[in-house]
């Protein structure tokens, strides 16, 4: 796992390694993406080393979708549905995450071709395994919050 000296991310934040910064608060810091995946595709991160977004101390994770909403507007989105875009943000290798340092993605879709592309699996109907899935899952929130 990245420690904080050798993370690529915070390496960005302190000025070690070069970025095209494009908004910065006391806990976020947002940057284009360095291989976009549509002109303006954009990066927010916290200014606290995380890998993962359950590891991040709510207050960070707080100012992040705000800044999030910021860079969308600054790339074209508007009250009409015109831009339209999407938010990613991916928690581990096998879920595609490659730089272990939370961050979530703000990337433009001008057309089919640009943008992110999303596979989307999706399994039949089940309600059995949604009523049991339902009762697991709110049954580990009661020990949890
Ligand atoms: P993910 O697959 O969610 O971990 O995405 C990591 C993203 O970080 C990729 O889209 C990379 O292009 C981007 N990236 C990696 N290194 C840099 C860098 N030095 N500057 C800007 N973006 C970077
Ligand atoms: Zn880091």
């Amino acid at each position: 796992m990245a420690t904080l000296h050798s993370c690529i991310f915070c390496r960005i934040i302190k000025g070690e390694i070069p970025s095209y910064k494009v908004f910065e608060s006391s806990k976020v810091y947002a940057f284009l993406d360095i291989n976009p995946l549509s002109e303006g595709h954009t990066l927010v991160i916290p200014k606290y080393h995380a890998a993962k977004v359950h590891e991040l101390p709510d207050d960070y994770l707080a100012e992040i979708l705000p800044a999030a909403k910021k860079i969308a507007l600054a790339l074209g989105a508007t009250p009409d549905d015109t831009f339209q875009y999407n938010l990613l943000q991916n928690n581990g290798a096998l879920a595609h995450q490659v730089v272990p340092h939370v961050h979530f993605h703000v990337i433009p879709k001008p057309n089919e071709d640009e943008g992110l592309g999303v596979g989307w699996p999706q399994k039949e109907s089940n309600f059995d395994a949604l009523k049991a899935s339902h009762a697991k899952i709110l049954a580990s929130l009661e020990n949890k919050l």
